[in-house]
């Protein structure tokens, strides 16, 4: 008995009669969480965590159809008993849980074990089937602690404002920019471009606490920035508004930092490995702890990672999605803004 079917509009759940994070219009769509490759606009009504209510709202349209769950609360749709989970990746970021007739899957969206202080903390979830995503999926991605990844910001923060620099961020406008902000809160004035403050709307309105901060406007001069800190998002870099800034030092922070091999990245003064994605051990600790007959892997290193799987002895499938444009090496991770 099939639960899921991979579709060319998406995740589909037979029995259901709806889809997951689906990339063509469709009427029922559950939602994993707001990065743009797993929430796109054009559904007829959409399910997601209350926390994601917001981001897709900012994100999507005020005047969508969108109906919030909250994590472990279990609602029927035809016949199936649908869940969410935490997923620890941003926040209202989920995993969907499905049971139909004693049978279970669970679809991660994206996801990480590492704890950042502003997701709810990964939850393992057993099931029969289990739909992952591999970004990192090779085993050169090992990321530090997070405590650690603080401290390294922070130190660079002051070794900037030791040599009269301002220090800019580079992350991603939705996860990672909250991420920073809470890293270096109190080493300075920080400011931010207005793409992060749009989703930090998102975060206070569900009653997440971020640093204080001012946004940033790039059509005034911004001498005033001068040895501040400021957060803007990927698509800032090499733009004339970045280089208004004055004595500007900038890091990018991407699990892709771990190889600085793209061309597009290599003038930054610095790159920090932070991802809000699993690393290569903790994709597979997540894995093992699912006991799952059967993995689908649907974006990042898809080929090697289950091939991998099936060696180590659990059964696994590459699955063909249009999740993950946004993964690529080119764009920082995340899932666009
Ligand atoms: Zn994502
Ligand atoms: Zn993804």
């Amino acid at each position: 008995m099939r639960i899921i079917q991979f579709r060319p509009e998406g995740i589909y759940c037979i029995p259901g009669d709806f889809y997951i994070d689906p990339w063509r219009p469709v009427d029922m769509a559950l939602i994993t969480h707001g990065h743009a490759d797993h929430a796109r606009s054009g559904m007829k009504k959409y399910l997601c965590h209350h926390f994601t209510v917001p981001i897709l709202k900012s994100r999507i349209g005020a005047d969508i159809q969108v109906q919030g769950i909250g994590y472990q609360e279990s609602i029927r749709i035809n016949q199936v008993k649908v869940s969410f989970h935490p997923a620890g990746h941003i926040i209202g970021s989920a995993q969907i849980r499905l049971e139909y007739k004693g049978k279970v899957v669970v679809i991660s969206g994206d996801y990480k074990l590492q704890e950042d202080g502003l997701s709810t903390p990964f939850e393992s979830v057993k099931c029969h089937e289990f739909v992952t995503e591999s970004t990192f999926g090779l085993p050169i991605y090992q990321w530090k602690t997070v405590q650690e990844q603080n401290a390294a910001l922070q130190d660079w923060v002051g070794y900037n404002r030791d040599n009269g620099r301002t220090s800019v961020f580079v992350g991603y406008s939705l996860g990672k920019a909250q991420r920073i902000m809470q890293a270096i809160s109190g080493m300075g004035p920080m400011y931010v471009h207005y793409s992060i403050h749009r989703l930090n709307e998102a975060y206070k309105s569900v009653g997440i606490h971020l640093p204080d901060y001012q946004v940033v406007d790039f059509r005034e001069d911004v001498k005033y920035l001068n040895q501040g800190i400021v957060i803007v998002p990927p698509a800032l870099v090499d733009s004339a508004m970045l280089r208004k800034i004055p004595n500007m030092a900038y890091a990018l922070c991407s699990g892709w930092m771990t190889v600085r091999g793209a061309r597009r990245w290599r003038s930054a003064d610095a790159g920090f490995a932070i991802s809000d994605h699993a690393d290569w051990p903790d994709l597979l600790e997540a894995i093992k702890a699912t006991q799952a007959d059967r993995v689908y892997v649907t974006h990042g290193q898809t080929a090697v990672f289950s091939k991998f799987l099936n060696e180590i002895g659990m059964e696994s499938e590459e699955v063909k999605t249009e999740f993950g444009d946004e993964h690529s090496v080119d764009s920082l991770e995340g899932g666009g803004e």
